[in-house]
């Protein structure tokens, strides 16, 4: 049965997510540490970082900037350029799946005034990878956390650029043990261990119907070569506050767009909005951990001190547990070459029994979930946009 952090409203069902003696969770202990953080002198020491990467051509680079088409990308851009006065040179992931938002969103980014490379992986590779791990760990990101964690290493050896900038520590936000929590890098160490990766680095995905060439640019480069390099991938969120809704007022001074229409998962219209694949993989937590988005925008709410628990616990019951929209599922289904049937099959599949139960109608309920014992259908969702729709049959009609 599942357990609750008394403070927030986070599970233990999520992955790396424990609770105290006192039954509050690592996230929330998190969040109480930051207030105590000197953040002047960590600020200080992110300067000193820049100032030892900053080169003296406007020739060169001085930092790489992962980016998607969210507003924190904006925001990273805006700290390494406006800030800090860097040279950034702005690296992003293409999926197959990016909504019409992320292409605004990407375009608003550049228009910043920065050089952009919009890296897009062989189709062939990430088909293979996404359908094989959609099908074995119920997972339809896998291969986007192998693009987004391995691409920009490459870059960063191949322009020479030993700086680069990722955002907030998942860990610390969400919830973490203590040592991943306080990492201050996102290096080869991070992104082997991180759980969505299975423990599979992208070569080992290679067989005899998948060749290394078609997912060499998700290889993370030679140690070696990364150590000559001097390669430095910093957290910006150990040295700066971070808060999203901050991080949204910046973005939105510099064109970014949420979705109007409000958010297809969770309480933040300006999140997971640059990806159609995100959703899908946001809705199988709910089925195999029995939470979802509004748990974890919730919990963040409260932790920041904007949201009550008990507030927190009425938006689950409300909104917690909506499915994709069908389109998104249409067009995940066409990109990996799978009927609709024989998705939900597998959703069917990655419903962990341990959660979820069978009530005397027939009908699947969480035990001890937080909100209640009995769950509604929930089939509603925020409508996608004219603009997406034709967005999306655009796509669909170029097969
Ligand atoms: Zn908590």
């Amino acid at each position: 049965m599942l357990q609750y952090c008394v403070k927030c409203v986070a599970p233990t069902s999520r992955p790396n997510l424990t609770l105290d003696a006192a039954g509050v969770c690592t996230a929330c202990r998190n969040a109480e540490a930051k207030v105590v953080i000197d953040w002047v002198a960590r600020r200080a020491r992110l300067e000193e970082i820049f100032d030892r990467h900053r080169r003296s051509s406007d020739h060169e680079y001085d930092c790489i900037v992962p980016v998607s088409g969210g507003k924190d990308s904006i925001y990273q851009t805006h700290i390494a350029k406006n800030v800090f006065n860097m040279n950034p040179l702005c690296v992003s992931f293409r999926p197959l799946s990016r909504t019409l938002r992320g292409e605004q969103n990407l375009q608003a980014l550049r228009d910043m005034g920065v050089d952009h490379i919009d890296f897009a992986p062989n189709p062939l590779g990430v088909n293979k990878i996404t359908r094989r791990s959609f099908e074995r760990f119920g997972d339809c990101s896998l291969v986007d956390h192998l693009a987004i964690y391995n691409i920009p290493p490459n870059v960063a050896l191949k322009f020479h650029i030993p700086l680069v900038l990722w955002g907030e520590n998942p860990y610390m936000e969400y919830g973490g043990d203590a040592a991943s929590s306080e990492m201050t890098q996102l290096g080869r160490k991070y992104s082997r261990d991180h759980h969505i990766i299975k423990g599979m680095d992208t070569q080992k995905w290679v067989d005899e119907t998948l060749p290394l060439r078609e997912i060499n640019s998700m290889i993370y480069p030679d140690d070696a070569a990364m150590q000559a390099l001097g390669y430095e991938p910093i957290f910006l969120g150990y040295y700066l506050p971070w808060d999203a809704r901050e991080n949204l007022k910046v973005a939105q001074s510099h064109g970014f767009l949420p979705r109007e229409e409000g958010p297809l998962m969770g309480l933040y219209n300006y999140a997971d909005l640059d990806c159609m694949n995100i959703i899908i993989h946001h809705y199988f937590k709910w089925l195999k951990f029995g939470f979802n988005r509004v748990t974890d925008h919730a919990s963040n709410e409260i932790r920041k001190g904007r949201m009550t628990r008990e507030h927190a616990i009425e938006l689950i019951r409300t909104f917690e547990g909506v499915k994709p929209p069908r389109e998104y599922i249409l067009a995940f289904c066409d990109q990996i070459g799978i009927s609709e049937a024989r998705f939900w099959d597998i959703a069917e599949q990655f419903r962990n029994h341990d959660i979820w139960k069978i009530n005397d109608q027939g009908e699947w309920y969480i035990e001890g979930w937080i909100a209640g014992d009995k769950l509604p259908d929930r089939f509603e969702h925020c409508p996608i946009s004219d603009e997406e729709h034709n967005y999306l049959s655009f796509r669909r009609g170029r097969k």
